[in-house]
């Protein structure tokens, strides 16, 4: 197969990339690079199957040649971004959306979407089936992505209904693992990093928020299955071992070795107090279900964040969100 991966340049595009090369197809990776970066991609400088454009996807999108799939992974995806860029992030799941719909209806080609599990806003069910619409305040500081991210499953199941584009979409939760950007204000890279600084670790409210956390090669294997299932969707692929964020800080601490404690810092606006995958479809139509345990996917990430640190990455702290939504050091 031939396949254009938007977002390429990112955390889980660069990874997807990874997957679809393993398996000996080819791939066009696409980003403008406003959160991604090459460095995800610079062990493929000599790979032949591999291009890479860069281009914006709210702006129309082409690319040469035959093409059997288009991958949707280009956005703003930690609250840091999307609050940073609010326009951008409500653009590429729009009008980005729809481009590459476009592109995946003339090509002929089959057309996944990553979706996520901000599409249940803060949810009243727990855990979280597919069959949930959610409970999304649609003008707060994260509207921005959860309702980008909706309109972006509307469209698609518009472009499947109307047009006959063989789609599939994938729910997905929190993913942690090598290639996070240790300054994209995530829990889990906040947390190492800090630990890795010996500085406290910010813990947003009272920290009994939960969440669940996937490995992110378990995550990438149970998009690949999909994108090769007959399964439409969407499918939530995550981890359900749920933790809550004072646990995640015990976690860490204890891996790193760091005794700097915790520090209590407002909780952002809207932040979802318990996030769990259901994943009975993905068990029974994809065979999958997630194999990294979260002590063990947190060690392999510590020692990505470790490396970063021995080549002078990391010597400030990572960026906060306080309760305003606005960004502080
Ligand atoms: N969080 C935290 N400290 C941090 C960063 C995040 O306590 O330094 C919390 C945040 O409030 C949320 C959870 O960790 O409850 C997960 O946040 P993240 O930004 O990783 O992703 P989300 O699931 O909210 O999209």
């Amino acid at each position: 197969m031939r396949v254009l991966i938007t977002g390429a340049a990112g955390f889980l595009g660069s990874h997807l990339v990874d997957r679809f090369l393993a398996d000996g197809h080819s791939v066009i990776g696409m980003d403008n690079l406003i959160t991604g970066s090459m460095d995800n991609l610079s062990h493929l400088v000599n790979e032949p199957r591999f291009d890479f454009i860069r281009h914006d996807v709210t702006t129309f999108v082409d690319v040469p040649g035959s093409l059997d799939g288009v991958l949707h992974f280009a956005s703003p995806a930690s609250p840091v971004d999307y609050l940073e860029l609010p326009i951008q992030t409500l653009k590429v799941g729009s009008l980005g959306t729809h481009n590459v719909l476009g592109l995946a209806k003339a090509r002929d080609a089959r057309f996944l979407l990553a979706s996520t599990s901000e599409v249940y806003g803060d949810p009243l069910v727990h855990p979280q089936d597919e069959s949930y619409w959610g409970n999304v305040n649609p003008i707060g500081p994260r509207g921005v992505y959860d309702e980008a991210k909706r309109f972006a499953e509307a469209m698609t199941m518009a472009y499947h209904r109307y047009h006959g584009v063989d789609v599939r979409i994938v729910r997905i939760f929190n993913t942690y693992g090598p290639r996070m950007r240790p300054y994209d204000g995530r829990v889990v890279s906040n947390f190492i990093v800090q630990a890795l600084l010996s500085r406290p670790l910010t813990v947003y409210g009272d920290g009994g928020q939960s969440r669940s956390f996937c490995f992110v090669s378990d995550e990438v294997e149970g998009i690949y299955r999909l994108f090769l299932n007959d399964t439409i969707g969407p499918v939530n692929i995550g981890n359900p071992n749920e933790f809550t964020i004072l646990e995640l800080a015990e976690l860490v601490s204890e891996a790193v070795g760091s005794d700097a404690g915790i520090r209590h810092v407002p909780l952002p606006t809207d932040d979802p107090k318990v996030r769990q995958p259901d994943i009975e479809l993905a068990r029974s139509a994809l065979g999958w279900e997630p194999e990294v345990e979260l002590a063990e996917g947190l060690e392999i990430t510590i020692g990505y964040f470790r490396s970063l640190a021995e080549q002078g990455q990391l010597s400030v702290p990572p960026i906060l969100i306080d309760e305003s939504g606005e960004e502080s050091a």
